[in-house]
């Protein structure tokens, strides 16, 4: 079968390449960055020469982009993914979008008789490289599981969670819940230091204990030895989290911690932070009391 893979940076790009290494499949990538491209068809791929042009010629069509508007774009515009594949092309979307995003793409699709399946992940760059990436799908059930083999070519945990919507609206909570972990612990490291405790015993302790989370994961690795640069870039967790406030916004959800990360998202990124890592919001902690936390 011939696979289009549409944006192969920090995520796509291993994603795509264990397309590559665990399937027979002749991969076609497309990038707006030459480099990205060229570490897929070093591995074998192929390079196509547009985003119509891997949409014409594939049976299936993947796109891992970076904003909804971009996704919209490569899906819906003129010279995107509806405007060129062929009918009965299935069209899978890694990204992470707002539901309604998910359930307009899908319509644009199921006009030009193409078959649309959302299918966000979560796991960051380390997972998404191993090949362990968690997928929570939406869409029709039958398309699903005519995909699932190729979904778990480069997943190790596939979920469907119900109709098209339903992949974001659990890639959202669950980022929402992580981003409170991440900013928690970028406090609790805070104290941690100005308590004057050794770093590397809390750090022990944490993670044995009931504090820990992936988010205290990332945040204490990352802070302790000062590397912020981005594997999950701040602007885009804080498009995520957006996404997730308008949601809980719209269904009438009350914020009572979520907000405050956003908070302190906007802090870091008027500090200059949007294109480092997300856990580059310890900074503003750090900036305020001109104290770091690296061990
Ligand atoms: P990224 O910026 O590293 O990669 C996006 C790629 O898309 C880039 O290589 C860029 O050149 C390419 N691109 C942009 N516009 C394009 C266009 N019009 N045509 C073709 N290529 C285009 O971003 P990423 O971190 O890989 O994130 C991709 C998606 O995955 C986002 O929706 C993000 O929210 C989501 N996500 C990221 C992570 C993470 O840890 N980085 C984890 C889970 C989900």
């Amino acid at each position: 079968m011939k696979v289009g893979f549409i944006g192969v940076g920090n995520m796509g790009g291993p994603m795509c390449r264990n397309i590559i290494r665990n399937t027979n499949h002749e991969v076609i990538v497309f990038d707006l960055s030459a480099d990205a491209v060229k570490a897929c068809t070093d591995l074998g791929a192929a390079a196509g020469g547009s985003v119509a042009d891997v949409a014409a010629r594939c049976e299936v069509v993947i796109t891992s982009l970076p904003l909804p508007r971009i996704v919209e774009e490569v899906a819906l515009g003129p010279n995107g993914i509806a405007a060129n594949a062929k009918p009965g092309t299935t069209y899978i979307d890694l990204s992470t979008n707002a539901p309604a995003t998910a359930r307009r793409c899908a319509e644009g699709m199921l006009a030009k008789g193409i078959a649309m399946l959302e299918a966000p992940v979560s796991g960051g760059t380390a997972r998404a490289k191993d090949g362990t990436i968690v997928i929570m799908a939406g869409g029709d059930p039958a398309t699903f599981e005519a995909q699932l083999p190729l979904l778990k070519s480069f997943s190790g945990e596939v979920v469907h969670c119900g109709e098209i919507g339903m992949g974001s609206v659990a890639k959202l909570i669950n980022n929402m819940l992580a981003f409170c972990n991440s900013a928690a612990a970028a406090e609790a490291l805070m104290i941690g230091k100005r308590a004057g405790i050794d770093l590397h015993k809390l750090d022990q302790v944490i993670r044995n204990a009931s504090g820990f989370s992936t988010g205290y994961g990332n945040m204490a690795s990352k802070a302790f030895k000062g590397e912020f640069q981005a594997t999950f870039a701040l602007d885009l967790a804080h498009k995520d989290l957006r996404l997730a406030l308008e949601m809980a916004d719209e269904l009438g959800v009350p914020g009572m911690i979520a907000p405050q990360v956003m908070n302190l998202m906007r802090m870091a990124r008027g500090m200059g932070l949007g294109s480092s890592d997300s856990c580059a919001v310890i900074r503003v902690y750090e900036t305020a009391l001109d104290t770091e936390v690296r061990a």
